[in-house]
């Protein structure tokens, strides 16, 4: 694992190793296996920073799982209530499907929130939530994340498809900033 990263103007100390995150992301799958064998799941990785951690997720899970790649985007609608937020990307009907959300980090919890509200229309047959991060000090969100890789603490982190203003994404740990 290297050192220090620099990107844009901040520097990054290693924090979470390649190796520690594949050994959680295989408990993790194992976990998904068990819950969802035999229920046609379907996962939707939220883009972008989600993409590393589905795909190892994926190469390890057995359960049959579908996947739909999302994103979350906010416009002005045409309405005076001002910004509307939809979900685009998804392509499949979700009514009475099993759905397994995949992030790459909650903080507040604002973002999946809303994912889950627009995700509740559709009336899939269960709705869970696997993030490889949370902070839980931040987190107001509704609902427990059922799948969390990691607790960590209040700390900007960068890495394996986390970005610092769209850098960083393609390192395979997890790093935090250092002051
Ligand atoms: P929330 O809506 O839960 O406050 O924030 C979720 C989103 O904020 C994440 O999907 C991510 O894009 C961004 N975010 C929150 N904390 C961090 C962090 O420590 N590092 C990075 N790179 N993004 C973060
Ligand atoms: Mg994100």
């Amino acid at each position: 694992m290297r050192t220090l990263v620099h990107i844009h103007d901040l520097s990054f100390a290693p924090f979470i190793s390649e190796t520690t995150i594949q050994t959680r992301v295989k408990e993790l799958a194992a976990q998904l296996d068990a819950e969802y064998a035999g229920k046609n799941p379907i996962f939707l990785a939220v883009l972008n920073g989600a993409f590393m951690f589905a795909a190892d997720l994926f190469k390890q899970l057995t359960c049959q799982p579908e996947l739909s790649f999302v994103k979350v985007s906010s416009y002005v609608g045409t309405q005076s209530s001002g910004r509307v937020d939809e979900l685009i990307g998804l392509q499949t009907a979700l009514k009475d499907r099993h759905v397994v959300i995949i992030e790459d980090i909650l903080d507040t919890g604002v973002t999946m929130d809303k994912i889950g509200t627009l995700l509740q229309s559709e009336q899939p047959a269960s709705l869970a939530v696997c993030a490889l991060l949370l902070k839980p000090a931040s987190y107001k969100g509704k609902h427990q994340p059922q799948y969390i890789g990691f607790e960590i603490e209040d700390r900007f982190v960068v890495g394996y498809g986390l970005d610092y203003k769209e850098l960083g994404r393609e390192l395979p740990a997890v790093y935090q900033l250092i002051n």
